[in-house]
Protein backbone atom coordinates (compact mmCIF):
# COMPACT_ATOMS: atom_id res chain seq x y z
CA UNK A 1 0.00 0.00 0.00
CA UNK A 2 2.63 2.72 -1.27
CA UNK A 3 -0.43 5.13 -1.52
CA UNK A 4 -3.64 5.42 -0.28
CA UNK A 5 -5.97 8.10 1.38
CA UNK A 6 -5.15 9.79 4.42
CA UNK A 7 -8.19 7.76 5.73
CA UNK A 8 -6.92 4.40 5.33
CA UNK A 9 -3.87 4.72 6.36
CA UNK A 10 -5.17 5.90 10.11
CA UNK A 11 -7.56 2.53 10.03
CA UNK A 12 -3.92 0.39 9.06
CA UNK A 13 -2.41 2.14 12.19
CA UNK A 14 -5.48 1.57 14.14
CA UNK A 15 -5.10 -2.37 13.13
CA UNK A 16 -1.51 -3.08 12.62
CA UNK A 17 0.23 -0.10 14.71
CA UNK A 18 2.93 -0.45 17.18
CA UNK A 19 4.02 2.15 18.97
CA UNK A 20 8.12 3.18 18.01
CA UNK A 21 10.88 5.31 19.49
CA UNK A 22 13.86 6.37 18.12
CA UNK A 23 16.59 5.59 20.60
CA UNK A 24 19.67 6.54 17.93
CA UNK A 25 21.09 7.10 14.60
CA UNK A 26 23.90 6.41 13.23
CA UNK A 27 25.63 6.75 9.63
CA UNK A 28 27.72 3.75 8.82
CA UNK A 29 28.54 4.68 5.30
CA UNK A 30 27.75 7.79 3.55
CA UNK A 31 24.04 7.16 1.62
CA UNK A 32 23.35 5.03 4.48
CA UNK A 33 21.31 5.90 7.72
CA UNK A 34 21.13 3.23 11.20
CA UNK A 35 18.12 3.45 12.77
CA UNK A 36 17.75 1.67 16.28
CA UNK A 37 14.28 1.74 17.72
CA UNK A 38 12.38 0.96 20.29
CA UNK A 39 9.28 -0.64 19.11
CA UNK A 40 5.90 -2.60 20.60
CA UNK A 41 6.58 -6.34 19.60
CA UNK A 42 4.53 -7.54 16.85
CA UNK A 43 2.38 -11.15 17.44
CA UNK A 44 5.41 -13.89 17.08
CA UNK A 45 7.84 -10.92 18.41
CA UNK A 46 9.99 -9.49 16.33
CA UNK A 47 12.38 -11.61 14.20
CA UNK A 48 15.46 -10.31 11.60
CA UNK A 49 14.18 -9.73 8.26
CA UNK A 50 10.91 -8.38 9.82
CA UNK A 51 8.97 -6.14 7.35
CA UNK A 52 7.41 -3.00 8.37
CA UNK A 53 5.79 -0.10 7.13
CA UNK A 54 6.07 3.93 8.22
CA UNK A 55 3.75 6.18 6.46
CA UNK A 56 6.33 8.32 5.48
CA UNK A 57 3.39 11.05 4.80
CA UNK A 58 -0.12 11.13 5.73
CA UNK A 59 -0.88 9.36 2.07
CA UNK A 60 2.63 7.54 1.41
CA UNK A 61 3.48 4.33 3.06
CA UNK A 62 6.83 3.14 2.62
CA UNK A 63 8.50 -0.33 3.66
CA UNK A 64 11.74 -1.09 5.63
CA UNK A 65 12.96 -4.34 7.28
CA UNK A 66 14.79 -5.01 10.50
CA UNK A 67 17.89 -5.82 10.08
CA UNK A 68 18.80 -6.86 13.68
CA UNK A 69 17.01 -7.85 17.15
CA UNK A 70 18.53 -7.23 20.37
CA UNK A 71 19.27 -11.00 22.10
CA UNK A 72 18.61 -9.21 25.55
CA UNK A 73 15.90 -6.86 24.68
CA UNK A 74 13.52 -8.24 21.67
CA UNK A 75 11.62 -4.79 21.42
CA UNK A 76 15.07 -2.83 20.61
CA UNK A 77 15.43 -3.59 16.86
CA UNK A 78 17.52 -1.55 13.72
CA UNK A 79 16.66 -0.76 10.44
CA UNK A 80 19.13 0.02 8.05
CA UNK A 81 17.91 2.64 5.23
CA UNK A 82 19.81 3.90 1.96
CA UNK A 83 19.05 6.98 1.09
CA UNK A 84 19.96 7.27 -2.29
CA UNK A 85 16.22 7.82 -3.44
CA UNK A 86 14.92 11.23 -3.31
CA UNK A 87 10.71 10.13 -2.21
CA UNK A 88 8.78 11.05 0.99
CA UNK A 89 10.25 8.01 2.62
CA UNK A 90 13.66 8.93 1.88
CA UNK A 91 12.91 12.45 3.77
CA UNK A 92 11.02 10.83 6.28
CA UNK A 93 14.39 8.53 7.17
CA UNK A 94 16.38 11.81 6.63
CA UNK A 95 14.20 13.61 9.19
CA UNK A 96 14.30 11.21 12.15
CA UNK A 97 16.03 12.64 15.55
CA UNK A 98 16.82 10.39 18.67
CA UNK A 99 13.58 10.51 20.53
CA UNK A 100 11.49 11.01 17.64
CA UNK A 101 8.16 8.76 18.45
CA UNK A 102 6.03 7.10 15.33
CA UNK A 103 3.85 3.84 14.92
CA UNK A 104 5.01 0.97 12.55
CA UNK A 105 2.91 -1.05 10.23
CA UNK A 106 3.46 -4.67 10.81
CA UNK A 107 1.84 -8.10 11.08
CA UNK A 108 3.64 -11.45 12.29
CA UNK A 109 6.89 -12.08 10.51
CA UNK A 110 6.81 -13.83 7.16
CA UNK A 111 10.12 -14.97 5.85
CA UNK A 112 11.51 -15.46 2.50
CA UNK A 113 10.80 -18.40 0.73
CA UNK A 114 14.76 -19.93 0.91
CA UNK A 115 15.63 -22.79 -1.35
CA UNK A 116 19.38 -25.02 -0.65
CA UNK A 117 22.76 -24.14 0.82
CA UNK A 118 24.80 -22.43 0.07
CA UNK A 119 23.30 -19.42 -1.39
CA UNK A 120 23.47 -16.60 -3.58
CA UNK A 121 22.79 -13.38 -2.29
CA UNK A 122 22.82 -10.38 -4.88
CA UNK A 123 21.26 -7.14 -4.00
CA UNK A 124 21.39 -3.34 -3.54
CA UNK A 125 22.46 -1.10 -0.89
CA UNK A 126 18.52 -1.14 0.50
CA UNK A 127 18.71 -4.59 0.77
CA UNK A 128 21.95 -4.67 2.80
CA UNK A 129 19.47 -5.00 6.23
CA UNK A 130 17.89 -7.54 5.09
CA UNK A 131 20.71 -9.51 3.61
CA UNK A 132 22.56 -9.12 6.94
CA UNK A 133 19.34 -10.46 8.35
CA UNK A 134 19.24 -13.74 6.53
CA UNK A 135 22.81 -14.61 5.33
CA UNK A 136 24.90 -17.38 6.62
CA UNK A 137 28.38 -17.86 6.62
CA UNK A 138 28.42 -20.30 3.59
CA UNK A 139 26.62 -17.82 1.58
CA UNK A 140 28.11 -16.07 -1.25
CA UNK A 141 27.18 -12.32 -0.76
CA UNK A 142 27.25 -9.44 -3.53
CA UNK A 143 26.30 -5.90 -2.79
CA UNK A 144 26.22 -3.12 -5.17
CA UNK A 145 26.12 0.30 -3.57
CA UNK A 146 27.74 3.64 -4.23
CA UNK A 147 31.52 3.80 -4.92
CA UNK A 148 32.07 5.67 -1.27
CA UNK A 149 30.32 3.53 0.70
CA UNK A 150 32.26 0.35 -0.44
CA UNK A 151 35.08 0.03 2.16
CA UNK A 152 33.13 1.67 5.74
CA UNK A 153 30.52 -1.48 4.86
CA UNK A 154 33.18 -4.24 3.97
CA UNK A 155 34.86 -3.22 7.40
CA UNK A 156 32.64 -4.94 8.96
CA UNK A 157 31.42 -7.47 6.57
CA UNK A 158 34.66 -9.06 5.27
CA UNK A 159 32.97 -12.17 4.01
CA UNK A 160 30.30 -9.74 1.45
CA UNK A 161 31.75 -8.42 -1.59
CA UNK A 162 30.94 -4.69 -2.37
CA UNK A 163 30.32 -3.45 -5.79
CA UNK A 164 31.24 0.05 -6.68
CA UNK A 165 27.56 0.99 -8.59
CA UNK A 166 27.67 2.72 -11.92
CA UNK A 167 25.51 4.89 -13.22
CA UNK A 168 22.80 2.53 -14.27
CA UNK A 169 21.08 0.46 -11.19
CA UNK A 170 22.60 -3.19 -11.49
CA UNK A 171 24.84 -2.82 -14.10
CA UNK A 172 27.88 -3.41 -11.62
CA UNK A 173 26.12 -6.40 -10.65
CA UNK A 174 25.36 -8.25 -13.76
CA UNK A 175 29.07 -7.38 -15.12
CA UNK A 176 29.92 -9.46 -12.23
CA UNK A 177 27.32 -12.11 -12.17
CA UNK A 178 28.01 -12.76 -16.40
CA UNK A 179 32.00 -13.49 -15.50
CA UNK A 180 31.00 -15.61 -12.39
CA UNK A 181 28.65 -17.68 -14.37
CA UNK A 182 31.70 -18.01 -17.13
CA UNK A 183 34.09 -18.79 -14.71
CA UNK A 184 32.35 -21.32 -12.53
CA UNK A 185 32.23 -19.57 -9.61
CA UNK A 186 28.59 -20.07 -9.18
CA UNK A 187 29.06 -24.11 -9.31
CA UNK A 188 28.50 -24.95 -5.65
CA UNK A 189 25.51 -22.56 -5.14
CA UNK A 190 22.19 -24.33 -4.41
CA UNK A 191 20.12 -21.21 -4.25
CA UNK A 192 19.84 -17.65 -4.75
CA UNK A 193 17.96 -14.58 -3.33
CA UNK A 194 17.33 -11.53 -5.89
CA UNK A 195 16.57 -8.55 -3.90
CA UNK A 196 16.39 -4.87 -4.59
CA UNK A 197 15.75 -2.91 -7.95
CA UNK A 198 12.96 -5.11 -10.06
CA UNK A 199 14.36 -4.87 -13.67
CA UNK A 200 17.99 -5.49 -12.37
CA UNK A 201 16.44 -8.93 -10.52
CA UNK A 202 14.84 -10.16 -13.82
CA UNK A 203 18.12 -9.65 -15.77
CA UNK A 204 19.72 -11.55 -13.09
CA UNK A 205 17.49 -14.52 -12.92
CA UNK A 206 17.68 -15.03 -16.40
CA UNK A 207 21.22 -15.20 -16.63
CA UNK A 208 21.40 -17.77 -13.73
CA UNK A 209 18.53 -19.84 -15.67
CA UNK A 210 19.81 -19.49 -19.22
CA UNK A 211 23.86 -20.40 -17.75
CA UNK A 212 21.87 -23.59 -15.89
CA UNK A 213 23.81 -22.50 -13.19
CA UNK A 214 19.99 -22.50 -11.08
CA UNK A 215 16.52 -23.38 -12.16
CA UNK A 216 13.63 -21.15 -12.05
CA UNK A 217 12.13 -22.94 -8.49
CA UNK A 218 15.70 -22.37 -6.43
CA UNK A 219 15.43 -18.52 -6.92
CA UNK A 220 13.42 -16.48 -4.74
CA UNK A 221 13.18 -12.66 -6.44
CA UNK A 222 12.28 -9.79 -4.08
CA UNK A 223 11.36 -6.23 -5.32
CA UNK A 224 12.55 -3.06 -3.02
CA UNK A 225 12.12 -0.43 -6.06
CA UNK A 226 11.63 0.08 -9.60
CA UNK A 227 12.82 2.57 -12.43
CA UNK A 228 9.80 5.26 -13.03
CA UNK A 229 7.78 3.42 -9.72
CA UNK A 230 7.09 5.61 -6.37
CA UNK A 231 6.97 3.07 -3.06
CA UNK A 232 6.58 -0.48 -4.24
C1 LIG B 1 9.56 -5.28 1.38
C2 LIG B 1 10.48 -4.08 1.30
C3 LIG B 1 11.47 -3.92 2.26
C4 LIG B 1 12.35 -2.83 2.17
N1 LIG B 1 13.33 -2.68 3.12
C5 LIG B 1 14.20 -1.64 3.02
C6 LIG B 1 15.24 -1.45 3.98
O1 LIG B 1 15.39 -2.20 4.95
N2 LIG B 1 16.10 -0.40 3.79
C7 LIG B 1 15.97 0.48 2.74
O2 LIG B 1 16.76 1.42 2.62
N3 LIG B 1 14.97 0.35 1.85
C8 LIG B 1 14.10 -0.69 1.96
N4 LIG B 1 13.10 -0.83 1.04
C9 LIG B 1 13.02 0.15 -0.05
C10 LIG B 1 12.36 1.40 0.44
O3 LIG B 1 11.01 1.18 0.78
C11 LIG B 1 12.43 2.45 -0.71
O4 LIG B 1 13.54 2.26 -1.54
C12 LIG B 1 12.66 3.73 -0.13
O5 LIG B 1 11.62 3.96 0.76
C13 LIG B 1 12.67 4.84 -1.21
O6 LIG B 1 11.47 5.47 -1.12
P1 LIG B 1 11.31 6.98 -1.47
O7 LIG B 1 9.94 7.37 -1.01
O8 LIG B 1 12.46 7.79 -1.00
O9 LIG B 1 11.38 6.95 -3.03
P2 LIG B 1 10.18 6.62 -4.05
O10 LIG B 1 9.11 7.64 -3.92
O11 LIG B 1 9.80 5.18 -3.88
O12 LIG B 1 10.94 6.79 -5.44
C14 LIG B 1 11.46 8.06 -5.86
C15 LIG B 1 12.43 7.83 -7.00
O13 LIG B 1 13.61 7.18 -6.48
C16 LIG B 1 13.81 5.91 -7.13
N5 LIG B 1 14.21 4.99 -6.07
C17 LIG B 1 13.41 4.37 -5.16
N6 LIG B 1 14.13 3.60 -4.32
C18 LIG B 1 15.41 3.73 -4.73
C19 LIG B 1 16.64 3.17 -4.27
N7 LIG B 1 16.69 2.33 -3.23
N8 LIG B 1 17.78 3.52 -4.92
C20 LIG B 1 17.77 4.38 -5.98
N9 LIG B 1 16.64 4.93 -6.46
C21 LIG B 1 15.48 4.62 -5.85
C22 LIG B 1 12.46 5.55 -7.77
O14 LIG B 1 12.64 4.77 -8.95
C23 LIG B 1 11.88 6.90 -8.08
O15 LIG B 1 12.38 7.38 -9.32
C24 LIG B 1 12.21 -1.90 1.12
C25 LIG B 1 11.18 -2.05 0.16
C26 LIG B 1 10.35 -3.15 0.24
C27 LIG B 1 9.28 -3.31 -0.81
Amino acid sequence: MPQAPTFIGRLAETVMGRRARVLGLAEPAPGFVEVDLRAEAPPGGWQPGHEIQVRATPTQGRRYSVRTVCAHDPEHVTVLAATSADGPGTRWILGLRAGAEFTVLTGRHRPLYEHGAPRLFLGDGCTLGTIDAYAGTEDLVVVEVPPDAVRPLAGPRPRYRFLPAGPAPGDALQDWLEHAAEDGELAHVDGALLLGHAQSLQRQRRTLVDHGILPRRAITTKPYWATGKQGL
